[in-house]
């Protein structure tokens, strides 16, 4: 039911423009279900998303300065979507909402057993095309701020094309991964993070150990990229750099994870606050205590609120 009215959402307004604003429907059941079959859930709940909005949240909430450049649908949340986000000390660059464009949907089901989530994500849109969309990206750049380039941030090789002029640091997250992605998205890369299946998807290398993923971040170096995170789930992540090319595992610490849901966002929202704040930190540095963070967030329901505040981390983070 959740699935088909998310899809009867887009079938009315196809072709309209929606960005980056996403809602979540999350439904917690015993199993996943068969093909066909229907089953009753647990529980249900409604969050914001989607992944770019995820990760500005986690560094929101670690205390750096946050923007979100994106257009938001007038229909379907996206008022409430917007209000969420700026509730969370989150600049937003707001572009004249999108006269019956309706947010991005993303139906979960959460097996309560597993702690691992399936999707079904629907986006009626992934290009912010307009110049102004990349004027405003542009000054934000240009002030010196951070941008996690996510896969559907609109304009994203004109904005890292842009910033190889100026001295802003890009985190690109393939999110969802594409086997021919444009090769210059490696190149303009300063830190490509990837989660195992995106790895596999980009290089067709299989990822089931930190090896595995070793293997992927030379190839993915060799492509271009100037430093590669692969996460890994509950084993972690793993860092490479074209500087220092011999993979490194970063394990993370062993939790009762209840739902993993946005834990890759959590990291990279995380990864992006020490980039900001602390550059001098070592990327295996930050990426433990990124590791850290997104362990926090595995161990609630939900993406959004199942994220770390600066002040219930201990202190050293
Ligand atoms: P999502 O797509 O749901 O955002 P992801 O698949 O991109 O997640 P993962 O690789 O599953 O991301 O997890 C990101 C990070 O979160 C890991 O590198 C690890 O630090 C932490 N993490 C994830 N699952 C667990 C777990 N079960 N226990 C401890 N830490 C975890």
């Amino acid at each position: 039911c959740i699935e088909r009215s998310v899809i009867r959402w887009g079938g009315e307004r196809g072709g309209e423009n929606v960005r980056h604003a996403c809602i979540f429907l999350s439904s917690i059941t015993p199993r996943l279900p068969k093909a066909g079959e229907t089953i009753h859930g647990t529980n249900f709940f409604i969050g914001f998303g989607g992944k770019g909005s995820n990760m500005c949240i986690q560094a929101s909430r670690l205390g750096v300065k946050t923007s979100i450049v994106c257009k938001v649908g007038s229909l379907g949340g996206g008022a409430k979507w917007l209000l969420s986000i700026k509730k969370s000390y989150i600049a937003v660059r707001r572009e004249n909402p999108v006269r019956g464009g309706v947010p991005g949907c993303l139906s979960i089901v959460l097996p309560s057993k597993t702690a691992e989530s399936f999707f079904v994500v629907f986006f009626l849109f992934f290009f912010l095309k307009s110049i102004e969309s990349f004027r405003a990206l542009a000054r934000y750049i240009e002030r010196g701020e951070k941008i996690d380039n996510q896969r559907e941030l609109t304009g994203r090789l004109d904005t890292m094309t842009y910033k190889q002029s100026k001295t802003v640091k890009t985190v690109f997250n393939p999110a969802p991964a594409l086997p021919d992605l444009d090769p210059e998205f490696y190149q303009y890369s300063d830190v490509f993070c990837c989660n195992e299946s995106e790895a596999e998807i980009l290089t067709g290398i299989p990822v089931v150990s930190p090896v595995d993923a070793g293997k992927v971040g030379s190839l993915l170096l060799d492509r271009g990229c100037k430093s590669v995170i692969i996460t890994l789930g509950v084993e972690g992540s793993v860092v490479m750099s074209v500087e220092e090319p011999n993979p490194k595992h970063i394990p993370t610490r062993k939790i009762t994870a209840v739902d993993t849901t946005g834990a890759g966002d959590s990291f990279i929202g995380a990864l992006a606050f020490y980039m900001a704040k602390c550059p001098d930190l070592r990327a295996e540095e930050m990426v433990r205590r990124a590791n850290h963070i997104a362990s926090v967030s595995v161990q609630l329901h939900g993406t959004q609120p199942s994220y770390a505040f600066r002040k219930d981390l201990p202190q050293e983070l």
